[in-house]
């Protein structure tokens, strides 16, 4: 699944290509068009897709911009508006002159939503899995989830908003990778940033928020920022479906200490998978604790 690097990356290759360009057309795939037919809300949430396609088209594209996992493009017709997309499990997007031009088969069967832009060119969104998401929002209030995310993590009081939370009676006796994890206490750290820094901390992924002190809080805190950082400097990490909008994937994946790993890099002990919140966690018995 994208992380907040990952999303990064995508943003950062979108803007280029999009900001002052109008939509001249925009196209929703048969699937989505026959699943909302159905009354399930595949990836464009709460509208129909002729209305989806009617807000979009016509508009120019203002901004592009990131917020924890979610890209916002901010968007202009008579006023600007929002279209929120967050790239679920499999999301990507695509700049191309033509379908035909999306790098892997797998990618190029699985596009739901088609941009055409005043330069000719596609930005398409395919998602094999669609869980990827869609959402056309007067302001980000219409969508709550969006006002309850933690600051960004590289944003001056996004460290102090995580030890509140930490320690308030709510979470403090939470499985620390759970905390980590949870998008309104750090902001787009996904399971494999937070399994990378709990492996570089030495910290076991199940230990209660409340037995870590405050002083080590704070240096997981930073070892995760310095880690979205760094997987942002290489470009992502490449796990199952991450692609950019060139079709290329990072590298940061060459990187890590434990996510994926059978045995520890640092001891050589075999490393154990316990589920915590939901998710598969790896981590090495013998060096976090
Ligand atoms: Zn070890």
């Amino acid at each position: 699944m994208p992380e907040l690097p990952e999303v990064e990356g995508v943003v950062r290759q979108i803007r280029p290509v999009s900001i002052g360009k109008k939509i001249e057309a925009v196209t929703v795939s048969d699937i989505i068009r026959l699943s909302k037919a159905n009354g399930k809300e595949a990836i464009i949430k709460r509208m129909e897709a002729d209305r989806f396609v009617d807000s979009l088209t016509g508009a120019q594209i203002v901004r592009v911009e990131r917020r924890s996992k979610y890209i916002y493009f901010t968007l202009r017709k008579d006023h600007e508006f929002l279209l929120v997309n967050h790239l679920g499990m499999s999301g990507a997007w695509f700049y191309v002159d033509q379908l035909q031009s999306i790098p892997e088969d797998k990618f190029r069967r699985h596009v739901h939503v088609i941009l055409t832009l005043s330069d000719g060119n596609l930005l398409a969104f395919s998602d094999i899995r669609r869980f990827g998401e869609m959402r056309v929002l007067q302001e980000e209030a219409e969508f709550p989830p969006l006002l309850l995310m933690a600051p960004e993590p590289f944003e001056p009081g996004a460290r102090e908003h995580f030890l509140a939370m930490a320690e308030s009676a709510k979470y403090q006796n939470k499985a620390i990778k759970e905390l980590i994890m949870d998008g309104q206490i750090i902001s787009g750290c996904g399971n494999i940033y937070a399994t990378e820094a709990l492996f570089k901390m030495k910290i076991h992924p199940k230990r209660a928020a409340r037995r870590i002190s405050r002083r080590r809080k704070v240096e997981l805190f930073e070892s995760i920022v310095a880690i979205l950082l760094e997987s942002i400097e290489a470009g992502g990490s490449t796990i199952s479906d991450y692609r950019n909008i060139n079709g290329e994937s990072g590298s940061m994946q060459d990187r890590f200490g434990m996510y994926g790993k059978k045995q520890c890099m640092v001891c050589g002990t075999m490393t154990k998978t316990l589920k915590i919140g939901g998710r598969a966690s790896v981590y090495c018995p013998t060096c976090q604790k």
